[in-house]
């Protein structure tokens, strides 16, 4: 099976998709299974599930009578038959990228082109080398823009995603301390994520700066096209202020006030705001869609708990999010709590890193601080530190954590959210 016989089926398609349980009538599935039993099975399946085609890469399952095609490697073909998708679209595609923020920028660019545009983006955080192609490919005649997030843990994924996507607009949310471990340090996580500047400046596509940020001003001094906000001399200037921990942003004396708290939120929804202006939308709908978006994915999300006030950011953690949490959250009224818990992923900066988040508690003053993981365990002998969230759970049903307002923030890998009910 090639990509140009296989197009006009796909394009008769509902989805594509790689998980079995979701293929619906008219679905095309993509047999990722690496196991042959279970990828034949699953194939067989979907077509008894009403599947329009699957694709698999072992020879001797296909069914060609049963529209299950073999192709040599499931993941290539998923990715060339995305790339030709692109090609055949005719509607701008921003892709993003960052150590920090890409979801949630996603979210507030989305919101605020859906003002005016019929706008795809990424599903949740389906951002890698499979999640890009499957975004593409949601892509319908019907969509005017869309929105891609795109990830990366090593060199040269930002590439291929950006082969993929070819986003026509790009915006790193910031250079920070993530997944250190595979991009070999800080400076393999500006080359990394610059691959997205790498492939907008040789197609002459634009790129949107936050000019605050010194690494994203220097990679694009002389460079144009560019949409650029964050100094007095920016394309946008937007005033920053915050009403009860969540963060405002104003734009020719016109106040709009988000659902998010953190300062670093300012500067997604800045460039989620340079976008929508530069798309024509106005700032009164920008306002609305700003202050419409409610966080419900544990990125920054304040709730209110039998009095106290919870900030959820437990989705995930590294050194430069953590430590602009605890400046955030240290702006709080009354006493405060945070529940840290380990940042993953960070090689042999991981000690040190872990003592510097630490050393920055203290110096922040919060009336308790819990720790969570092995981790932060070697750095923190206190009796508040625990190796898991499990432990941490029976800690809490024996006692009552009475500060006014609680932070929880770790990563992924440690769900400190599973503590919620017990705090
Ligand atoms: P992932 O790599 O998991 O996809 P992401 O880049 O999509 O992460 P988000 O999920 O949007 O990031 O946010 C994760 C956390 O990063 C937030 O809860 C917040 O603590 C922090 N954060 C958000 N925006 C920024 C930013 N611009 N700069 C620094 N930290 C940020
Ligand atoms: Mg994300």
């Amino acid at each position: 099976m090639n990509i140009e016989q296989f197009y006009p089926l796909f394009l008769k398609s509902d989805k594509v998709t790689i998980d079995s349980r979701k293929v619906g009538k008219n679905d095309i599935f993509f047999a990722f299974s690496g196991d042959n039993f279970n990828a034949a099975t699953l194939a067989e399946k979907a077509a008894d599930d009403g599947a329009l085609a699957s694709i698999v890469e072992q020879p001797e399952f296909e069914n060609k009578d049963r529209n299950i095609f073999y192709v040599p490697s499931t993941l290539e073909f998923l990715q060339q038959l995305a790339v030709y998708h692109r090609n055949k679209l005719n509607i701008p595609i921003i892709g993003l990228t960052g150590s920090n923020g890409k979801t949630t920028t996603k979210e507030i660019v989305h919101a605020v082109l859906s003002e005016k545009f019929n706008v795809q983006y990424t599903y949740g955080n389906l951002n890698n080398h499979i999640g890009v192609p499957l975004t593409i490919l949601s892509i319908k005649p019907e969509h005017e823009m869309a929105v891609i997030e795109m990830g990366a843990n090593h060199q040269k994924e930002i590439e291929l995603l950006c082969t993929i996507s070819q986003p026509d607009f790009g915006y790193i949310t910031n250079f920070g301390k993530a997944h250190l471990e595979g991009f070999g340090g800080f400076e393999g996580v500006i080359k990394g994520k610059s691959e997205l500047y790498d492939y907008l400046k040789s197609n002459n596509r634009t790129i949107v700066v936050n000019e605050n940020d010194p690494v994203q001003a220097e990679k694009t001094q002389k460079y144009s096209p560019k949409i650029t906000f964050g100094k007095e001399n920016s394309d946008y200037q937007f005033g920053l202020f915050s009403e009860e921990h969540f963060v405002g942003l104003e734009f020719k004396g016109v106040k709009a006030v988000s659902k998010l708290t953190g300062e670093y939120n300012f500067t997604n929804l800045c460039a989620a705001a340079s976008l929508g202006l530069h798309f024509g939308i106005s700032f009164e709908k920008i306002k609305h869609a700003v202050e419409n978006y409610t966080p419900t994915n544990m990125r920054s999300q304040v709730v209110k708990k039998e009095g106290r006030t919870l900030v959820l950011d437990t989705y995930n953690a590294n050194p430069s999010s953590m430590a602009a949490s605890l400046h955030n959250f240290v702006t709080f009224e009354g006493s405060k709590t945070i529940i840290i818990g380990d940042m993953l992923e960070l090689g042999t900066e991981s000690e040190k890193e872990h003592q510097n988040i630490l050393d920055l508690a203290l110096e922040l003053n919060f009336d308790q601080i819990i720790t969570v993981g092995k981790h932060f365990k070697t750095v923190n002998p206190s009796a508040l530190s625990f190796d898991n969230t499990a432990e941490l759970i029976e800690y809490l049903q024996q006692n009552k954590i009475q500060s006014e307002n609680i932070l929880l923030k770790g990563s992924r890998g440690i769900a400190l959210e599973k503590s919620i009910d017990f705090i």
